[in-house]
C-alpha cells in the first residue's frame, strides 16, 4: 500500500522551534508570556485589526464571541446552517437558542436572502454567527449591510478562512468578533488553539479576562464572575509564531491543489467548491460536487479514495438535520435547501500542503476511475 494521502495535516518549518526554545531558555513554560503577546500582535497586525486574544480553541474564541455579544438564556441567535458544529454550540453554551440559515450556490455559505427571512421571522435577533466555509468568503457586503439594518452584532466565524479575503480585506476582520482556529487541521497550526480578533481593545481585555478565570485584581483570589482557562500557553504561542511566517506560502500551495483538481476534472460530471470573483479564498480544503442527475455518489468516490489510502471527508452535515439541534428554526429562501443539496453530492479532497505532484495525480486518477 502506498503512503496515505491526509484531507489537511500540520505541515511544521523549523522556526516554531525556535520561539519554543526561546520560551524554554527564559523558563516561561507558563500560559501567558512574550510568545503570547507577540503571536497576538503579529497575527492582529497581518490582518489588518486592532486586537487579538490567544485562546486554546476557535471554539473558546467563538465562546467568548458570544458572551461579549450579549447573548443571554432565551435568546435566539441566528447561525450558518452548513458548517461544523463548533461555529454554533457556543450558543448552548449561553443558553440561547440557534436559527439556522441555509446557504446560497455561489460561495455555499449564509445565503443574504434567508437571512433577510430570518429577520422577518424574528425581529428580536440581534446577533448574527457566520461561517466562511472551507475558506471561501461569503457575501459579506449584503451580509454586513442586513446586519446593520437590523442592528444585529456580526460574529465572524473564519477558523477555515485565514488569509481568505474579500474585496481585499481579510475575513475575521468584518464582525465585530471574529474567530480563528489553529487546530491541527487548519491552514496554519499550533497542534490546538485559536483567537478572538476585535477593533474593540476594552471587549478583548475582557476576554483576557474571562478566560484567567475572571479573576479580579485583588492580592486574594476574588471573583465577581464565573470564570474560564481559555489562555493559550506560551509554548503553544510559540509555535504559532513560526507557523505564521508560512500562511501565505501554505495558501499558495492549497491554491495550486485547487487549479489542479479543477483543471484535472474539467471533462468530468463534476465541479470544484465556488467562490466570488471578487473574493481570494484560502482553498483550504478543495472540494466537489457531482453533477445531478449523475450515478456516482460521493459515498462511492469516499470509499474508492479510502481504498487506495486516500483521506477524503464528506461534507459537513447541515446544522437543521442533526439530532441535537431538532426543533430549531431553519429558513431558506430557496425552494430545495441548498445546503442539503451540496452535503447529499459534494465531497471535500486532500488538501494538504505536503501533497507532491505524485499523490495528486493518484487522487485525480482514483476519481477518473470512478467516473469511468
Ligand atoms: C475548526 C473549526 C472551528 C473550531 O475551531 P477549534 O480550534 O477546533 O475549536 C470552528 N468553526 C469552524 C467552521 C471550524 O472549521
Amino acid at each position: 500500500m502506498e503512503g496515505r494521502i491526509y484531507l489537511s495535516s500540520p505541515t511544521m518549518h523549523g522556526e516554531e522551534q525556535r520561539y519554543i526554545q526561546e520560551a524554554f531558555d527564559t523558563n516561561w513554560v507558563a500560559p501567558l508570556g512574550k510568545n503570547v503577546d507577540e503571536f497576538e500582535r503579529e497575527m492582529a497586525a497581518y490582518l489588518g485589526i486592532g486586537h487579538g486574544a490567544a485562546l486554546v480553541s476557535g471554539t473558546a474564541a467563538l465562546h467568548m464571541a458570544v458572551k461579549l455579544a450579549g447573548v443571554r438564556p432565551g435568546d435566539r441567535v441566528i447561525c450558518s446552517d452548513l458548517t461544523f458544529s463548533a461555529t454554533v454550540n457556543p450558543v448552548s453554551y449561553e443558553g440561547g437558542e440557534q436559527v439556522f440559515v441555509d446557504s446560497e450556490p455561489e460561495t455555499w455559505n449564509m445565503d443574504p436572502r434567508a437571512l433577510e427571512l430570518a429577520f422577518e421571522r424574528y425581529p428580536d435577533c440581534r446577533v448574527v454567527i457566520l461561517a466562511h466555509l472551507y475558506g471561501t468568503p461569503a457575501k459579506l457586503e449584503e451580509i454586513v449591510a442586513i446586519c446593520k439594518a437590523h442592528d444585529a452584532v456580526l460574529i465572524e466565524d473564519a477558523a477555515e478562512s485565514l488569509s481568505a479575503t474579500y474585496r481585499g480585506r481579510y475575513t475575521g476582520t468584518f464582525g465585530t468578533y471574529n474567530a480563528i482556529s489553529f487546530n491541527g487541521n487548519k491552514i496554519i497550526t499550533t497542534s490546538g488553539g485559536g483567537m478572538l480578533l476585535s477593533d474593540d481593545g476594552e471587549a478583548i481585555q475582557k476576554a483576557r479576562f474571562w478566560s484567567t478565570q475572571s479573576r479580579e485584581p485583588a492580592p486574594w483570589y476574588e471573583h465577581k464572575e464565573i470564570g474560564y482557562n481559555y489562555r493559550m500557553s506560551n509554548i503553544v504561542a510559540g509555535i504559532g509564531r513560526g507557523q505564521l511566517l508560512h500562511l501565505e506560502e501554505h495558501r499558495a500551495k492549497k491554491e495550486e491543489i485547487y487549479h489542479t483538481y479543477e483543471r484535472a476534472f474539467a471533462d468530468l460530471p463534476v465541479r470544484m467548491n465556488p467562490y466570488l470573483p471578487d473574493s481570494r479564498p484560502n482553498f483550504w480544503l478543495s472540494c466537489l460536487t457531482i453533477d445531478p442527475g449523475c450515478a456516482v455518489t460521493p459515498e462511492q468516490l469516499r470509499l474508492a479514495l479510502q481504498a487506495e489510502n486516500i483521506e477524503a471527508r464528506p461534507i459537513w452535515k447541515p446544522m437543521h438535520l442533526q439530532p441535537v439541534f431538532q426543533g430549531r428554526a431553519f429558513l431558506t429562501a430557496a425552494e430545495k435547501p441548498v445546503g442539503e443539496d451540496i452535503f447529499a453530492r459534494g465531497l471535500c479532497l486532500p488538501s494538504d500542503v505536503k501533497n507532491t505532484p505524485a499523490d495528486m495525480e493518484r487522487v485525480i486518477e482514483t476519481v477518473k476511475r470512478v467516473f469511468a
